[in-house]
Parts: structure tokens; sequence; C-alpha cells
């Protein structure tokens, strides 16, 4: 199939805030980015590898198929991944996840935090989202917003991963139809499939830089030549 032709589907969170994961007590960031020159761009640096959940709820009937973080980290359950592993999706990597109940010393289930590293390039000027700073002092990237987001993916930058995602919104993962149909097809809880031209993404972006969100080999071999790792 032309890539052209691939349809693809933003991975979301429920609606419903109420089975979203919190990060437990000792995550924190490994340290504040401070910038000599501009205090606005302090930010949360890198956050530690391997996150450390607490889930709502009280037993593992309690879990979905997908679980989402406060903060948009996306995890998956154990028979998850092996669907994903079966199919022989492509485009990520998983960390593990220590997890506990908040309200009970039930074992929780195994989880697994997805790591996107299929990749679509940078959004194209037609999407109209365009680099607006960048800061000398501590690189700090600042973008527009996304005022055309049926451009948002750009298909001849789309490596052809099942999972992907788009500078600079790195939290935003994208899927191929495959993923769509597997999620479909088995039922899978705690995750929505959206059409990624109707995303409202006008509001702009400070995404950090692309070694937050990928390993830094993988951050460094598509970031360098952009200026992004
Ligand atoms: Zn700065």
């Amino acid at each position: 199939m032309p890539k052209s032709d691939v349809k693809f589907w933003h991975l979301d969170a429920p609606e419903s805030t109420k089975r979203l994961a919190e990060w437990a007590e000792d995550m924190g960031s490994e340290s504040a980015v401070i910038c000599p020159l501009h205090e606005g761009h302090r930010r949360a640096g890198k956050r530690q590898p391997n996150l450390k959940i607490v889930l709502p709820g009280k037993t593992v009937d309690d879990v979905d198929d997908f679980v989402w973080t406060w903060y948009s980290e996306c995890l998956v359950q154990d028979h998850v991944l092996e669907l994903f592993r079966r199919a022989g999706l492509t485009g990520y990597e998983v960390k593990p996840v220590t997890a506990k109940f908040k309200r009970t010393t039930e074992p929780p289930p195994r989880l697994w935090e997805l790591v996107v590293t299929g990749w679509a390039g940078m959004a194209p000027p037609e999407s109209g989202i365009r680099l607006i700073e960048k800061c000398e002092g501590c690189g700090y990237l600042g973008y527009s917003g996304c005022d055309n987001p049926e451009r948002l993916i750009d298909p001849s930058q789309w490596d052809g991963s099942d999972f992907f995602i788009v500078w600079p919104l790195p939290k935003f993962i994208f899927v191929t139809d495959r993923v769509a149909k597997l999620i479909r097809e088995n039922g899978l809880t705690g995750v929505r499939l959206k059409d990624p031209r109707r995303l409202d993404l006008s509001g702009g972006f400070g995404p950090g830089r692309l070694s937050y969100w990928m390993p830094e080999a993988r951050a460094r071999e598509l970031g360098g030549p952009l200026g992004i790792d």
C-alpha cells in the first residue's frame, strides 16, 4: 500500500480521568533545567528512566488493558504487549513499570511503559507548526500551534512504523490502522482511537528535546541532523 493511503489514528487516554495513575512520590524529575538567559524557560528536566506509579482502584479487576498516567504516559498490561508482539507491530520499545494500588496491598498487574521510537519527522509547515524560539542558553524549543491538523502527519516522512510520533508533539502517540484493528478486535479497554485530522492543537508546543522522549541513541540518530536531540 502506498504510504499516502495508510490510515492513521491518535492513541489517547479515555475521556474520564478516574483511572489515571499517579506518579509514586519518589518519582520527581532528575533535575530542573534552569536557563541562564530567560527565567521563563525553567522547566522539569528528563524524567527518571523507569516509571513508578500508584494505581487507583483496589484489585487487578479495576485495571484496564491500557493504563495512562496524569502526565500522558501510556502503559500496557502484559497480555497487550504479547498481542503487539504476536502481531509484529513496530515502532516501540517497552520499559518495566513499578506499580502499586493506592488503597490496598493487592499485587498489581504487570505493566510496561510504551516508548515510541517510530518517526514521521517534523510537522510540515503546511500544518501551521513553526519553530518560533530556539534558546542558545538552555536549548528550549518553542513552536507555534497547529492550525491545519489535516496536514500534521506527512506520510512522506513516516518511517513505516506502527507506532510513531511527529515533532514537536512527542506526547501524542500515532498508530496505524493495524494497531487500531488489533485494539478493536480484542476489545481492549482504557484507550481511545481518535482521528488525528480532528485534533485541537492550536495552543503551541514546548516539547523539550527529543532525548527526553526516546532512547538516547535513537534520539541522536533522528534528532541530531535536525538540531532537536
Ligand atoms: Zn533558555
